[in-house]
């Protein structure tokens, strides 16, 4: 049984919170136990981050900080396979996906945003003044501060240090609080923050659940300049309450309900393969996933069925199998939940054209299984079709022309992603511009360029990270006006 701890002023101390269970989604079985943050640990974490920003933290070069962000980077591919067996001990997804995306890409963002920071440039304006002596206006970023970064389950790893090394970047210090499904990787980054010389206080994690614990206390804490947060729209609407108080900047990353939208014209074997994905993928916990998807009536019998048999196709099993493309869902209590929307689903007269319940697996009969599964049938109102489940399923509705299918994908409160599927050159870009979304991508899902803004419209979110716009977050810019 592993036990994660605070990590505190690059100190790992038990934390005043209670503690509880971390279990192996595949079995269902404690693996180990997680000692949540007391109000006194969050206490500690905030005052030993403020106070790193005036200890040799605060007095680095950009070139020094970027030096140690590529220490951080090189650490972590040194340790690939023990934070690799750590994600996937704590989500059960497959090591095929971990060791492509989740890993490698926590490792890249580090890289990413030393790039950034050492690239990147101000404004500068002349004026003319009235005794013809003239002046001159720069801007300099200087760091936020503290930044609370508060982080979901789905793709532990990767989501934290997308927020963490930026932050960092820009010289400011960090309190984590990771979701209490997923404590192992970002406690194990802080042995290598230690390990690489990052000085104690820039990165500490306090663990536990949101309301009333350590992400309540964090969340609401004065002394926190500011709060990135990624997870479901109902905690967004929380934390930006709590973050009224002090009138702290927030950005955060929320729910969706994305529409993909296939054209008659789009390429079947590339459009199966990549929608395909845009549904199924780490068994449909990913926030850009397709669960409504509207196809053009043509071709709407052929995509359904290449579909089924997509979902038909995963190989579910041992997660450190690599021949294993398909894990459980994180946890009993998420699987009660998707499953509560397969059974409106069938409630609802829905045809299920592949899976739509949970399977049997032989060995693993505690773990948090469940089928992907293919429906159509459904109105547009119905629940299965109208809110986030989060899961590996998908509807599919049929559309006869391109203005219907903008008014259907866009009639939800999201607008996190699309995927549009078309050989049209000209209507990809008419649809795209339409698509009230953060992310439009065409023949494509899940391609990114991470210097390229990323975040949600409507209720998917506020503010865009990713390259330059991740610094407009993690700093203030500050306008030196000097008359010359
Ligand atoms: P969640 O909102 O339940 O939890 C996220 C984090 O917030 C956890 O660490 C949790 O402990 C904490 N938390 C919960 N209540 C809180 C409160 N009142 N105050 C402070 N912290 C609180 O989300 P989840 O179930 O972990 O993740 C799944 C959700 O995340 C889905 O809705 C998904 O769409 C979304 N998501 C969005 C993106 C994006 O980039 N837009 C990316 C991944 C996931």
């Amino acid at each position: 049984m592993t036990t994660y701890m605070n990590f505190i002023d690059g100190v790992f101390v038990r934390g005043g919170g209670e503690s509880l269970p971390n279990h192996f989604p595949t079995t269902g079985e404690v693996i180990g136990e997680i000692s949540s943050a007391g109000r006194a640990d969050v206490d500690a974490a905030v005052g030993a981050a403020r106070a790193a920003l005036k200890g040799p933290w605060g007095r680095m070069s950009i070139p020094e900080r970027v030096a140690l962000l590529r220490k951080l980077a090189d650490g972590i591919n040194a340790r690939f396979e023990e934070f690799l067996a750590a994600e996937i001990r704590d989500t059960g997804k497959p090591r095929s996906i971990a060791s492509h995306i989740d890993i490698p890409r926590g490792a890249a963002n580090f890289n990413v945003f030393a790039d950034q920071i050492l690239t990147s440039s101000t404004e500068t304006f002349e004026m003319a003044t009235p005794d013809g002596a003239g002046a001159l206006n720069y801007a300099v970023r200087v760091p936020r501060g503290v930044i609370a970064v508060v982080c979901p389950w789905n793709l532990p790893l990767l989501l934290m240090t997308w927020k963490v090394a930026p932050a960092l970047a820009c010289g400011n210090t960090v309190v984590v609080k990771p979701s209490e499904e997923t404590p192992a990787t970002a406690t194990l980054l802080g042995e290598v923050m230690n390990a690489v010389g990052i000085p104690r206080g820039v990165y500490n994690v306090v663990h536990g659940t949101g309301p009333g614990a350590a992400g309540e206390f964090l969340t609401t804490h004065p002394d926190v300049d500011g709060i990135t947060f990624t997870g479901e729209t109902r905690t967004g609407e929380a934390i930006m309450r709590a973050a009224a108080g002090g009138v702290r900047p927030v950005s955060l990353e929320l729910g969706g309900k994305n529409a993909g939208i296939i054209f008659d014209d789009a390429d079947l074997e590339t459009t199966l393969e990549g929608i395909g994905r845009a549904c199924f993928a780490n068994t449909g916990q990913v926030c850009l996933g397709t669960e409504r998807l509207y196809v053009q009536r043509g071709i709407f019998d052929r995509l359904a069925e290449g579909l089924a048999a997509k979902a038909k196709g995963y190989r579910l099993g041992d997660p450190f199998d690599p021949a294993t493309t398909m894990g459980p869902l994180v946890s009993a209590e998420h699987r009660a939940k998707v499953l509560s929307y397969y059974d409106k689903a069938r409630a609802g007269g829905a045809t299920i054209l592949a899976g739509g319940g949970i399977p049997h697996m032989q060995g693993y009969e505690g773990g948090y299984w469940i089928e992907p599964t293919v429906w159509t049938g459904l109105s547009e109102d119905a629940p299965v079709v109208s809110e986030e489940i989060f899961g590996p399923c998908t509807h599919l509705t049929p559309f006869d022309s391109e203005e219907e299918a903008v008014m259907l994908a866009n009639d939800s409160p999201y607008g996190l992603a699309t995927s549009i599927w078309t050989n049209g050159l000209s209507r990809a870009h008419r649809v795209a511009r339409q698509i009230e979304v953060g992310i439009a991508w065409v023949n494509c899902w899940f391609l990114r360029d991470l210097r390229t803004p990323f975040g949600g419209s409507k209720a998917s979110g506020i503010g865009r990270e990713g390259g330059v716009h991740s610094l407009e977050f993690y700093t203030e810019l500050r306008n030196v006006c000097i008359k010359l």
